[in-house]
């Protein structure tokens, strides 16, 4: 049995997926050392709203140092990117072999010999969940998405994923504009910047707490 349902940690949603935890779809395989790590291979960017989250609570800010204390993490004027691990000579090898697998709807190979530094394998991500970004709590791959698509609630689902992105670009919008009339950026004025989103005050989004998508056995056999 597969269940999709909506999980709330701090009022901050994401979908889970109860298959993620047993990954065997094809885009969450590893050729790199860092196996079992399902799609985490994402290298999570860290919007302004994202990073406002973090600075209201002692433990938020812990998180954001992790963040920054990465070895590969490169600050920007209004978003942190948090890269992880990248196996470029296994790649190499791989395209030098011709030894990829073929998927008509991957342009970029390289997923499967990267890893995000927040992850660990077999486990899972080490962030709490109110501190992941958008992409890590809403993502669904295709053979998840193929599933359960013709389930009722499926396009529900979807419908309120892309109505909350839009929320959050409106949000980091408002946030940029902000900073921006302040002529602040967190590349040159970080802890300034910090300073500022623990003061401003955080917008709350009421996400809807859907029934849960159940995909049983019956639903596997279509009746
Ligand atoms: S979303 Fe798909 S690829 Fe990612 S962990 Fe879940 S089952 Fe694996
Ligand atoms: S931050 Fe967490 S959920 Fe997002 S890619 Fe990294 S390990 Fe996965």
């Amino acid at each position: 049995m597969i269940k999709i349902y909506v999980d709330l940690d701090h009022n901050i949603p994401r979908y889970v997926c109860t298959s993620c935890s047993s990954c065997d779809s094809l885009i969450g395989k590893s050729f790199c050392k860092v196996k079992n790590r399902g799609c985490c291979w994402y290298f999570p960017k860290f919007t302004l709203i994202d990073i406002q989250r973090m600075t209201k609570t002692p433990e938020g800010l812990q998180t954001l140092n992790r963040i920054i204390s990465s070895p590969h993490t490169q600050i920007y004027n209004y978003f942190i990117h948090a890269k992880g691990f990248f196996d470029e000579s296994e790649y190499k090898k791989y395209i030098d072999g011709n030894m990829l697998p073929e998927v008509d709807y991957l342009e970029d190979y390289t997923i499967f010999f990267r890893s995000c530094p927040f992850v660990e394998s077999g486990k899972g991500c080490t962030l709490p969940p109110r501190h992941r970004t958008f992409v890590c709590n809403f993502f669904l791959c295709k053979e998840i998405s193929e599933i359960a698509e013709s389930h009722k609630l499926f396009q529900i689902y979807k419908e309120e994923s892309i109505r909350y992105s839009r929320w959050i670009d409106w949000e980091n919008e408002n946030l940029r504009h902000f900073f921006s009339q302040k002529k602040l950026t967190l590349q040159s004025n970080f802890q300034e910047v910090i300073e500022e989103l623990k003061e401003l005050e955080l917008s709350q989004y009421e996400f809807p707490c859907f029934e849960p998508i159940i995909l049983d056995e019956s639903w596997y056999r279509g009746s």
